[in-house]
């Protein structure tokens, strides 16, 4: 899928609405369409990065801020004393369905582990 086609970018660009937490000028976080927790987050970088597998060493500086955000929010919506979970699915595998990286963050439930 090139970066046209792909629903992240499209909301990134506005052509497709979505509830948005939180934007910089380097990420967005979004209310996840299908909720798998009460509290269920994505953060996506405004760039196209098809998954974990195409990240390089000039990525490690949106990696960080996808972390550093993903903790402000836990902390802004109140699930951080009681803890949630920060997840990357990477590939099929992995479960991953949209093709730009994303990290879900996940909580107001305690989770199971493993991960199915
Ligand atoms: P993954 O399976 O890790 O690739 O996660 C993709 C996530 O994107 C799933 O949790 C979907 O529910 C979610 N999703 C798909 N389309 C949208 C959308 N238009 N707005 C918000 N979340 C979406
Ligand atoms: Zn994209």
């Amino acid at each position: 899928m090139n970066a046209s086609e792909c629903i992240f970018c499209k909301i990134v660009a506005r052509e497709i609405s979505s509830k948005i937490v939180y934007e910089d000028e380097k990420i967005i976080a979004i209310e996840d369409i299908n909720p798998a927790a009460p509290l269920h987050i994505l953060l996506i970088p405004k760039q196209h990065i098809a998954s974990l597998n195409e990240v390089e060493e000039q990525d490690a500086g949106i990696l960080g801020h996808i972390q550093l955000t993903a903790s402000r929010i836990a902390k802004k919506k109140g699930i951080s004393k009681k803890g949630y979970r920060v997840v990357n699915n990477c590939g099929v595998w992995g479960g991953q369905t949209i093709a730009h990286l994303h990290y879900h963050l996940l909580g107001g439930r305690e989770m199971a582990w493993p991960p199915g």
